[in-house]
């Protein structure tokens, strides 16, 4: 069944962020079809989700095959609904998802954290192909991590497993969860611009984001280098830490902020030099390949079985 024929099954995948959703066909070789993104409607309630999806597969799609979600926020694994979200959604907390989407579209859904479903993706289509056991990290406005052991994805039994940037690493900046001292504090965009502002007495709101301290760092700024220095320190951190626990070799980092590889990486491999794994083996640490694509990747992964692209059919 392949083609724009009567009996073409389309295997629809979607991303929801806080900022966009964008929701795509994805095909069995990974690549994404007819890609359209909105302002996210996660931002208004997890109802208007549901209804602009349902819009946009009836008038694109009209007989999917099934559908696959990555969404941002910790996903129940077993209900597929939203255990707990940022600030920038609305009624999204607790919002049975999964179920809504089936009830309003008529085919099997399956949902997943976003980071869960970018190192899905990177593990059939990227980065970590033929990787059995590997930690993946998300750079973006937040710090969001994912952990596949064995070749399963651990969720933990509310669905937060891998929560990388809420480990406790360095200093009293304040998190976005409220606690002092997490990753996200660090290396977070967010908060990358946000101690560059503080460092060069900046309003804050004027800088954009962590991709401005990069450009700053590049055009010979003396406090971006040093911001970006303590960000690599402290993913370093987190990332022995959690390669120590789960003997892990293999490290994807994905996400806008690892564009700013070369000023995060010095930082970062100093501390992978200080501290060596007890296992012997050296950590690897490797950029993400499939971009934003990835979660729309292993978003359509989700509900394939084995080979088998379109299962539920
Ligand atoms: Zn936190």
């Amino acid at each position: 069944m392949s083609g724009p024929g009567a009996y073409h099954r389309p295997v629809i995948a979607i991303d929801i962020g806080g900022t966009t959703l964008t929701i795509a066909e994805v095909r069995s070789d990974g690549s994404v079809r007819d890609p359209v993104t909105i302002d996210s409607p996660a931002r208004i309630h997890g109802d208007e989700v549901v209804t602009r999806i349902r819009e946009l597969v009836e008038t694109r799609w009209p007989h999917p095959c099934r559908i696959g979600v990555g969404a941002a926020g910790v996903v129940d694994p077993v209900s597929g609904s939203i255990g707990r979200a940022s600030d920038s959604f609305q009624g999204w907390t607790g919002y049975p998802l999964r179920e809504r989407l089936e009830q309003a579209i008529g085919v099997k859904v399956q949902v997943e954290n976003d980071v869960n479903a970018f190192l899905i993706g990177e593990r059939r289509f990227g980065a970590a192909t033929g990787e059995r056991d590997c930690l993946g990290v998300m750079l973006g406005t937040g710090v969001g991590g994912a952990v596949i052991l064995d070749g399963q994805v651990i969720r933990g039994r509310r669905g937060a497993a891998a929560e990388i940037g809420h480990m406790p690493v360095l200093g009293n900046d304040r998190c976005s969860c409220g606690v002092p001292g997490h990753l996200e504090s660090l290396t977070g965009g967010r908060a990358i611009a946000r101690r560059w502002a503080a460092a060069t007495g900046r309003d804050p709101k004027t800088v954009d984001g962590a991709r401005e301290v990069a450009r700053r760092a590049a055009n010979g700024d003396a406090a971006a280098p040093r911001i970006f220095a303590e960000a690599g320190k402290a993913l370093g951190i987190a990332l022995v830490q959690a390669a120590t626990l789960f003997d892990l070799s293999t490290v994807i980092v994905g996400g806008g902020v690892s564009r700013a590889w070369q000023w995060l990486s010095p930082g970062l491999h100093d501390v992978l030099a200080a501290y060596p794994l007890i296992s012997g083996t050296e950590l690897r640490v490797r950029l993400a390949s499939l971009s934003e694509r990835a979660v729309l990747m292993g978003a359509a992964s989700l509900g394939a079985c084995g080979d088998q692209w379109k299962k539920p059919c």
